[in-house]
């Protein structure tokens, strides 16, 4: 949940439709680990539960406090495993055996509280063993909603995994591998609604190609299967008060200018008026790794400058990266921040001119959505969610954007050259994309509507 644990764009998600959903007067209450890592503001101790793991009965304290506004039930569990003190959300060997605990652990402290939600809102595989436990543990009022936010993790693990949260395995044989059991499809086949995160990305998964998979399960329970977009918390999202940044703007404001001056200066870039290229990504192979350096590259040879803030799970991208970084310490027109950042990301989408998204696939993507709202123009592959949000300025009136269908650095070219030219001679074209895209509606308000009509849907 952003700000506070948040990897990906998955956090984002949560804050945003919560925090809409309370707007729009429906109670919410967010349920979370107590990572170590993490300061989660003031909360206060509220109750001791116990839970069943591995044929014990193990001690949880339960914590209440608030996130932006959002009422929060942290879990800090006394499993001898601490299964939630080692330094990160996730990327541990035993994340399934992790998140099933949790999933357990949540349910109960709800039944133990008294707390009888009408609705469970489950978020990928790590909390969709809880649309199964939800079933045997007597939450039978409940709609059980489960959003994928990609399904290329699924959860796949062993029997014994399941069988220490007492999970029955009917229905989680994963479908192409013997003996392997599917935390995902669990979720897919007991939800009453199952959604993801772009119309687009909804139709990708249903294919052999794209539904890694799991594009029979969804085939087969296709009636309850919907793409809802994303949208983006536009308070948080906010460039005219967002605290994080140097001098707030809104829509035609020369004050912009000051924070790319003010990005330049924080990635030790040279001051000229060049167009910066923008880049805010995990550093993971779905995110078009290749690409991304080709843009640097490309970028630099047109005359602009390149900024890259992401970070790596796996060790070996994020050497390679380190390498990259290192090699480019004395150019003045590319600099990359290998590490999570909140306040620089913030200020590149302020401070930039474009943000490249060159992804293979992209379930829904945020930063673009944030980008427009901060005036940076968004460079796409036109795929999943992109494709839903992004639309060309010379395929589409009004465009918001400059889109490539293929992955390839050809592709790249076709969309960046486009992007650089049109900064460089048509300044007033070049205007009227940022004030389209910052005074367009990407706000959660629509997409909550679409979400409360499933939680209530039969
Ligand atoms: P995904 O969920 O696949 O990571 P999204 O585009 O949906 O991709 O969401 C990414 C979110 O994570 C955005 O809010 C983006 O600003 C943020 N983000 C990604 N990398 C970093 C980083 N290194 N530092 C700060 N924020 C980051």
């Amino acid at each position: 949940m952003a700000p506070v644990a948040k990897v990906g764009g998955l956090a984002d998600v949560v804050l945003g439709l919560s925090r809409e959903l309370l707007k729009q007067g429906h109670c919410v209450e967010v349920v979370l680990p107590k990572y170590d890592h993490i300061n989660y503001g003031p909360i206060e101790r509220v109750a001791e539960v116990e839970s069943y793991y591995d044929e014990i009965w193990h001690k949880n304290t339960l914590w209440e406090g608030m996130i932006c506004d959002v009422p929060v039930l942290i879990i800090e569990d006394h499993s001898p495993k601490k299964f939630f003190s080692r330094g990160t959300v996730y990327g541990c060997v035993d994340d399934v055996d992790r998140f099933l605990y949790f999933s357990r652990a949540a349910l109960q402290c709800l039944l133990n509280t008294g707390r009888k939600p009408d609705v469970l809102h489950l978020h990928d595989w790590h909390a969709a063993a809880c649309a199964p436990l939800a079933n045997k543990l007597g939450f039978d009022s409940a709609k059980v909603i489960l959003t994928i936010h990609n399904i290329e993790h699924q959860g796949l693990t062993d029997r014994k995994a399941l069988e220490k949260v007492e999970l029955e395995t009917t229905g989680l044989e994963d479908d192409s591998r013997p003996g392997t059991f599917n935390l995902l499809k669990g979720g897919i086949i007991y939800a009453n609604q199952v959604v993801t995160v772009s119309p687009r990305y909804a139709q990708e998964v249903l294919t052999k190609e794209g539904g890694r998979g799991l594009d029979g399960t969804l085939r087969r329970h296709s009636h309850k299967f919907h793409g809802v977009l994303n949208g983006i918390d536009t308070t948080y999202w906010n460039p005219a008060t967002d605290p994080l940044l140097p001098i707030g703007f809104e829509s035609g404001s020369p004050k912009r200018k000051a924070c790319k001056r003010a990005l330049q200066q924080r990635m030790a870039l040279s001051d000229e008026d060049r167009p910066i290229v923008g880049c805010v990504t995990r550093l993971v192979p779905q995110k078009g790794l290749g690409l991304i350096k080709h843009t640097l590259k490309q970028t630099i040879k047109m005359g602009g400058q390149f900024v890259l803030l992401g970070s790596s799970p796996i060790p070996e991208i994020q050497h390679e990266f380190e390498q990259l970084r290192h090699s480019l310490r004395c150019n003045p027109h590319a600099s990359l921040c290998l590490h999570h950042r909140e306040d620089l990301a913030h200020l590149i989408f302020a401070g930039s001119d474009m943000l490249i998204v060159p992804s293979l696939f992209e379930p829904c993507g945020l930063t673009q959505l944030i980008a427009l709202r901060y005036g940076s123009i968004p460079i796409v592959r036109r795929t999943g969610g992109l494709a839903d949000t992004i639309r060309d300025i010379d395929d589409d009136t009004p465009g918001n954007g400059f889109c490539f269908d293929y992955p390839d650095t050809q592709g790249v070219n076709y969309a960046l050259n486009r992007a650089l030219k049109t900064w460089k001679k048509q300044p007033k074209i070049w205007k009227e994309l940022i004030s389209n895209g910052m005074n367009a509606d990407h706000s959660w308000k629509q997409p909550t509507q679409r979400y409360l009509q499933l939680y209530t849907a039969n």
